[in-house]
């Protein structure tokens, strides 16, 4: 099978071609797995971190892509919940152990054995890859197989970031950042919290533009004020200013949840301006969103199918994989990237 193969960890601004198009074995599914013939793959930020090393695949070579979505071509012998031909999708969580104390209380996003798709195990950036039936999640028909990939990372880890603010109708969300994440996020938000007003933070003219297209009541840069004080914000962005800036902005009692598996040490220098009686006193939280649990990307399908929600898409074969990655790494992003692997 054709693969997009990563084979070892680089610096993008010195090799602008991490993968190379290989043909690899086709995997054979366990008792409870399935084969998929991928249909699409997203193409998610988290693979800059995997290529450069801040989230590091334990072994190389290995094919990344976390947000697959495709068909059943063959089933393990145990598998009950999936039949030949059914589409299915296949989120970050690969696996967890279903044992632990994170796992037995729900919180099997924070287990110490957690698997990731496309960074622990062979990904999607392939036309086959082998999943447990139980890790992996009908595809509501509302969706092309092109929608429905940024749903299962960029949306479900949005859906997550969402629900760990706490956020209530009417209080007012911060948005730094506005890419494949962010965008869901605002779109969920209209549906949710219909009285909240949304406030979004992002560098790029189109991003800002996108933002109010799609009913941002504000858009501005990271370093400047809101007109008005935020309850929650959601940071998406790989760097640091725009927390500490976002920090300043949040009111009384306030929480930022930063969802970023890695942060980039290119200006980590700006933390030095955190200010505590500014950015921090009163009451004022940060927490970080991890991974993604299964109920998260079960729950938001639904959500998303029932809104309906229908992310921007911007598609690509699998061997323009590494155009679309350098896309991201240059921020020239609207909406979500998505490889087409087979129809
Ligand atoms: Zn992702
Ligand atoms: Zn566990």
């Amino acid at each position: 099978m054709k693969a997009m193969v990563l084979g070892k960890i680089v610096c993008l601004s010195e090799n602008k071609n991490p993968l190379e198009l290989k043909d690899m074995p086709k995997p054979a599914p366990s008792e409870h797995e399935l084969l998929l013939k991928v249909l699409t793959c997203g193409v998610c930020h988290t693979e800059l971190d995997e290529i450069e090393g801040r989230t590091p695949p334990p072994r190389l070579p290995i094919i990344l892509g976390h947000q697959v979505v495709g068909r059943v071509e063959q089933a393990g012998r145990k598998v009950s919940k999936f039949k030949l031909g059914d589409r299915v999708g296949l989120a970050w969580i690969y696996s967890a152990c279903g044992k632990c104390k994170f796992c037995r209380s729900g919180r099997e996003n924070l287990c110490p054995d957690f698997r990731a798709t496309g960074r622990d195990v062979n990904g999607g950036y392939a036309e086959y890859m082998t999943v447990h039936e139980d890790f992996a999640y009908a595809i509501p028909d509302i969706f092309s197989d092109a929608e429905a990939a940024p749903l299962l990372c960029a949306g479900a880890i949005g859906y997550r970031s969402l629900k760990l603010t706490g956020l209530q109708d009417g209080q007012n969300l911060g948005l730094t950042g506005f890419g494949a994440s962010g965008h869901l996020v605002l779109m969920m938000v209209r549906h949710k919290f219909p009285s909240t007003k949304v406030y979004v933070f992002a560098r790029a003219p189109e991003e800002r533009a996108f933002a109010r297209e799609l009913g941002a009541v504000w858009v501005g840069d990271s370093n400047e004020m809101s007109p008005e004080k935020l309850d929650c914000v959601i940071d998406t962005t790989p760097v640091w200013k725009p927390v500490v800036e976002a920090l300043k902005n949040l009111d009384r009692g306030g929480r930022l949840v930063i969802n970023a598996i890695r942060k980039e040490d290119i200006d980590k220098d700006y933390l030095l301006n955190l200010d505590y009686p500014a950015h921090l006193w009163m009451e004022k939280e940060v927490k970080s969103a991890a991974n993604v649990a299964r109920s998260d990307v079960s729950e938001f399908l639904r959500l998303a199918a029932e809104i309906p929600i229908k992310p921007e898409i911007e598609e690509y074969v699998l061997e323009e994989g590494n155009r679309a990655l350098m896309e991201i790494k240059e921020r020239k992003i609207r909406g979500a990237k998505v490889l087409r692997i087979a129809h």
